[in-house]
């Protein structure tokens, strides 16, 4: 049987640690959460946001506005919080109604305040082999995940499924910068589970139950990053975890393996973008 990759007790471990670290800080970070309108999820993923900021000691802010905004309310609050010296780091809860534009609000982002690490400037460092203000949150924690558990990249054939700008594309990289040789595959993937038995460690951001155990080499690592509800309203990942924990070497579960990793990644993002904003001064 695999040996299951623990997010929540790498969440405790690391925001434990966090929060002496930030208890012994004068002044603490603070984290503001922009959420437009009031889809049911985001509501979710902010208020933990919040609760988790707020327990280790980050001040928090969430500001709501109504999916009516304009997209000129939308970039001038961001505008005046980035002239703001109290904000250290900026979240833009996605998604956004469809009269705004996602690039637009995101490029408006003070690349210093991106706790997110998506504007173009931070992507872009990522991608010129450079280094960002902060690494975006999923692949940094898939990373934090793997390395908890001493599962080494370097040589390593990585195939990730899924390629969004906030996990595939980012995890590609920051998975090249530790040597791996990787590939990447999506809808138009011809043969998928021809490639996906290639990998040492398999990634899967998709968000439909696609990957079963004939498709992976026995021994891989598995890295679950789908979350969704199926028909019956249970929470579930990409993977058959039943069947492919018997042959994986190690497996993420869902809930409870990559999720957790996300969110204490933006606190980690949140007290860096604090402390460099602190040695600018
Ligand atoms: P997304 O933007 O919808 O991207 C999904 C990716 O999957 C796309 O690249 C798509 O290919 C690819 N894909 C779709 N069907 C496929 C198929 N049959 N075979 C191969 N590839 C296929 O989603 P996302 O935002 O990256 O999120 C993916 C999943 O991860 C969702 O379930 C989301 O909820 C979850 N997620 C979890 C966390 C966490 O912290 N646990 C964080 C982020 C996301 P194309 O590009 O060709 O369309």
């Amino acid at each position: 049987m695999a040996t299951i990759l623990d997010g929540r007790k790498l969440k405790t471990k690391i925001l434990a640690n966090l929060k002496s670290k930030i208890a012994q800080m004068e002044e603490k970070p603070s984290l503001t959460v922009i959420l437009v309108g009031n889809n049911p999820a985001s509501l979710i993923y902010v208020n933990n946001k919040k609760r988790t900021a707020e327990e280790i000691g980050i001040n928090s802010n969430i500001i709501t506005y109504p999916s009516s905004v304009t997209e000129d309310e939308l970039l001038a609050k961001i505008h005046q919080l980035n002239k703001d010296d109290s904000v250290n780091a900026i979240l833009v809860q996605l998604p956004l109604p469809g009269h705004i534009s996602k690039e637009k609000v995101i490029n408006m982002i003070d690349p210093k305040k991106d706790v997110d690490g998506f504007t173009p400037y931070n992507f872009g460092k990522l991608f010129s082999g450079e280094i960002p203000f902060v690494y975006p949150c999923t692949p940094k924690g898939i990373l934090l995940l793997l390395d908890e558990y001493g599962i080494e990249l370097d040589g390593k054939h990585a195939v990730i499924v899924g390629r969004s700008n906030i996990v595939g594309k980012p995890l590609l990289q920051m998975m090249l910068n530790r040597n791996a040789t990787v590939s990447i595959c999506h809808s138009h993937t011809k043969n998928l589970a021809d490639i996906t038995k290639t990998a040492d460690i398999l990634v899967s951001a998709v968000g439909e139950n696609i990957i079963e155990e004939k498709m992976l080499k026995p021994g891989c690592v598995v890295v679950d990053v789908g979350i969704f509800k199926d028909a019956a309203g249970r929470t579930r990942g990409d993977v058959d975890f039943e069947n492919v924990s018997k042959i994986a070497s190690y497996i993420s579960p869902v809930p409870g393996g990559v999720g957790p990793m996300t969110i204490t990644s933006l606190m980690l993002n949140t007290v860096e973008l604090f402390e460099k904003s602190k040695k600018r001064l």
